[in-house]
């Protein structure tokens, strides 16, 4: 096992202090401070990105009992080594190559077959299906999910052990250089080049170049056989220029050491693709079981390499047809009795169960936190160490009671014995008998389990769907709007992020959550009890309140919700509450600044009065930031307004500093103002709709994701002769020919807008646009299908989405994505989904 000491040698590093506890054996690399499992045996790395700096999580860590760190020579350890006097600390020049170079020295110490997956589409879904296809001969070591970067690689390598027989890891880079760095990481002996997309990547100068760098993962010493597609022609030729030594395979006849010809599709099997395949060995005939494009590179793929890895034609076609699509949704769904379930359908391994264990972790507690769990699938492993080592997860994470369903658990239900509460089924059906909703409240409940159970009847159990509208929230989506406008800023700028509204409609504390988990400086909302809830919920962010009423002041105290102070009624009553000498003092105050708005805050002319009274009341006050809002800076329009409005707030912060004596954070932009004046982001910035995928200037609608789709269902299709007309007032006009109409499960009580009646809203069924017939009614609203073949009860209808912008809809009922978003019912269901 690797010991801090050896480290040295490894990373070209010196150590400053060694740990006091002797050699120390290091047992699990850790990146990131929010994820400590067990303390003991974890070797932190202080990794440096643009928005973050590793080095600040220390005492923290040190603190959770993390004993062993990796720090760069650029800055001092925060509070000097003797706040650390038991830790080993090792100085490097740069600790992420520090990390890749233990990771490297991790794979030395196996001579194993690895494979190295690389191209621009598809590595996740090659890696899992090759994993599932050679199971039933190796026992591999895979990357989880698509940990494939420069911090994913070295991760999952480090999982190597001794009881693997064959590992298989992909990379993606983004940049010239980073394949280089992954190949000394994974030191492939073979390898799988899946597609050349045409894609041209930001980081790259040129396809060639790109193409070029990517190969580099496969020009390593050990390297043997490279596995690509010959009609690739650029990927083929860059292969013969780089000398690599190949076995390859072509659908167009070119010469190849697999020839592939796909045969028109059996008339009983659709959605199945036959093939006759010639090689070396012969000819055989194999039925790809998928029809789509994508999925049938893919699996050809797979194919070409069973065939070199030596497995018989009638063995790939039974392993085929027991391949299963790779799902890697993580959902995270309301149940009954104010339940939440995070519904995560990847592999049921022990990798796939710790990063599961991870995302449960990261909520935020409300009630007890229970695991529900089949049989682990972990071929390397006897049964007694397997569950010794799930049972060791548990707690770490936050565990409290587990279901556990199998024989398997149930035989080593003694690992457990820990456990506050712990029960076990044999199997599904005997779970689903004894279920009784009442047994679980307020809760989190992790459900994982290995696809042969089932498990999606637990969660259908749990959800107890009546209503058929879910507006699901994709909280990758959002993460990736939040890196959009982060990379935008200047270091050192903060973030606050507006959560008013329910979050935009997206669901508050959900989203409040992924925004402290990502470091959000500050939260705002709009009243007293969207903070009291957020608060509730287990979120200790900052928090603005916009409209604080005097009545809820000691709320505010209560809760420390900060209020925005507009007006000196306010002001007075504010100072008033704090002068009671009962209590803790009045959290601190930010003072609104009326520059254009004309909505609320003091005005230019107010301030020689406002600045007397904070002078006053210096000893009773203190004031956090101060603010203004844009009137107009989605609009070029007004742009010069918008510059008048933030100099007014520029002449006018000083003036309140003076006479306040002490700095505050200054903040002016909301989303649109980000993109268009970045030279006035002052101390901070308050994001808002461009969070939720609506970017308000239009300029780089581009660069964000949708977050938000709203979907339901159909209740029932009607087939409507000529003549006849739809719903209410009879405003569904009779039409010359018979109709297919289509009711859906929403209606205006859902927040589905009565100006979308008669033709001028459409939702989305099968791929296919169907208008609106009639009026929207209260619960429900029909849609003309009679050009979408098959359309049945039960479809899935998308009332707006990535396939369905927001903004066209907005535009059609003359109002803005912002009033669309925002009046989504709070009966329609959230769910919550992660990749
Ligand atoms: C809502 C709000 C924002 C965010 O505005 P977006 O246009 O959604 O970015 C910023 N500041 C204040 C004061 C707000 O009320």
């Amino acid at each position: 096992m690797l010991q801090f000491l050896d480290l040295p040698s490894i990373t070209g590093g010196t150590v400053l202090q060694a740990p006091a506890a002797g050699p120390a054996a290091v047992q699990q690399l850790l990146l990131d401070s929010r994820r400590v499992g067990q303390p003991g045996g974890a070797l932190f790395f202080a990794l440096r990105g643009p928005q973050h700096d590793g080095h600040r999580y220390l005492p923290e860590l040190y603190e959770r009992g993390v004993r062993l760190f990796v720090v760069d020579n650029s800055t001092a350890v925060p509070g000097g080594l003797a706040a650390y006097p038991e830790a080993g600390v090792l100085v490097v020049d740069n600790a992420l190559t520090a990390l890749q170079a233990v990771a490297a020295h991790h794979r030395r110490q196996f001579r194993l077959p690895v494979l190295g997956i690389t191209g621009s589409n598809g590595k996740t879904i090659v890696k899992e299906w090759l994993a599932q296809l050679l199971a039933p001969d190796e026992l591999i070591c895979k990357s989880p999910r698509s940990y494939n970067s420069q911090v994913g690689v070295p991760l999952s390598v480090w999982e190597l052990n001794p009881t693997h027989t064959l590992g298989i890891f992909e990379a993606g880079i983004s940049e010239p250089g980073e394949m280089e760095r992954l190949a000394r990481v994974i030191q492939p002996t073979a390898g799988i080049f899946t597609m050349l997309g045409s894609a041209h990547d930001a980081g790259f100068f040129s396809q060639e170049e790109k193409l070029f760098e990517k190969l580099q993962l496969f020009t390593g010493p050990g390297f043997g056989r490279l596995f690509y597609c010959r009609d690739q022609q650029p990927v083929h030729a860059a292969v013969q220029r780089l000398g690599l030594s190949a076995f390859t395979w072509s659908r167009q006849g070119l010469p190849a050491d697999v020839q592939v010809a796909l045969l028109p599709p059996a008339p009983g099997s659709p959605g199945r693709v036959p093939a006759r395949i010639s090689w070396a060995a012969g000819e055989f005939f194999l039925s790809l079981p998928f029809a789509d494009e994508p999925s049938v590179e893919n699996a050809l793929h797979c194919v070409s390499s069973l065939l070199f890895w030596g497995v018989e034609p009638a063995e790939i076609q039974r392993r085929l047809d027991r391949l299963q699509p790779v799902a890697m949704r993580l959902e995270m769904k309301q149940a009954l009795n104010d339940c939440y379930i995070l519904d995560d359908t990847y592999n049921n391994d022990l990798a796939g169960l710790r990063l599961a264990l991870d995302a449960l972790a990261r909520q935020p507690r409300r009630g007890r936190r229970t695991l529900i769990l089949s049989d682990v699938l972990e071929s390397g492993l006897g049964g007694e160490e397997l569950y010794a080592r799930v049972a060791g997860l548990l707690p770490t994470h936050g565990v409290e009671r587990l279901i556990g369903i199998g024989p398997g658990l149930s035989q080593h239900r003694g690992a457990f014995a820990g456990l506050a509460a712990a029960e076990f089924f044999p199997d599904t059906e005997a779970f689903l008998t004894a279920f009784r909703p009442d047994a679980f409240r307020h809760e989190t409940i992790l459900v994982k389990g290995a696809r042969r159970y089932g498990f999606e009847r637990i969660v259908a159990a749990f959800q107890q769907k009546i209503h058929g509208t879910v507006l699901e929230v994709n909280l990758d989506a959002l993460v990736h709007n939040l890196t959009f406008y982060r990379r935008r800023l200047r270091p050192g700028v903060r973030l606050m992020v507006m959560v008013k509204a329910f979050a935009y409609g997206s669901g508050s504390y959900e989203v409040a959550n992924l925004l402290q988990f990502h470091r959000a400086d500050y939260l705002a909302v709009a009243y007293p009890d969207e903070g009291v809830d957020l608060r509730q919920h287990g979120i200790s962010l900052p928090v603005m309140v916009m409209n604080p009423a005097p009545d809820a002041f000691q709320k505010l105290r209560q809760y420390h919700l900060e209020p925005e102070i507009y007006s000196f009624e306010l002001l007075d009553a504010y100072l008033r509450a704090a002068r009671q000498p009962d209590g803790p003092p009045l959290p601190a105050i930010h003072l609104k600044l009326d520059t254009g708005m004309r909505r609320l805050g003091f005005a230019e002319e107010d301030l020689p009065e406002l600045c007397r009274r904070l002078r006053e009341n210096a000893a009773h006050l203190r004031v956090a930031s101060a603010l203004t809002h844009l009137a107009g800076a989605d609009e070029e329009a007004h742009n010069s307004f918008s510059r008048e409005q933030l100099a007014a707030f520029a002449r006018m912060t000083p003036v309140l500093e003076q006479a306040l004596g002490y700095p505050v954070l200054k903040h002016a932009l909301n989303s649109a103002g980000i993109v268009r004046f970045p030279e006035a982001q002052h101390d901070m910035v308050r994001l808002g709709i461009g969070l939720y995928g609506v970017e308000a200037t239009g300029q780089e609608q581009d660069a964000l994701r949708p977050v938000s789709s709203l979907r339901t269902t159909i209740s029932q299709v009607k087939t409507l002769p000529a003549g006849h007309t739809v719903g209410y007032s009879r405003r569904g006009q009779a039409a010359s020919h018979d109709r297919r109409i289509a009711t859906l499960a929403i209606g205006y009580a859902d927040g589905y807008d009565r100006r979308f009646s008669n033709g001028v809203g459409e939702v989305l069924v099968r791929g296919q646009r169907a208008p609106v017939v009639g009026n929207v009614c209260m619960d429900m609203c029909m849609v003309d299908v009679t050009h979408v073949a098959g359309a049945q009860a039960g479809d899935e209808a998308l009332v707006f989405g990535p396939e369905l912008p927001l903004s066209e809809l907005a535009a059609r009922i003359g109002t803005i994505p912002y009033e669309l978003l925002t009046s989504v019912s709070e009966r329609v269901k959230r769910v919550f989904v992660a990749e």
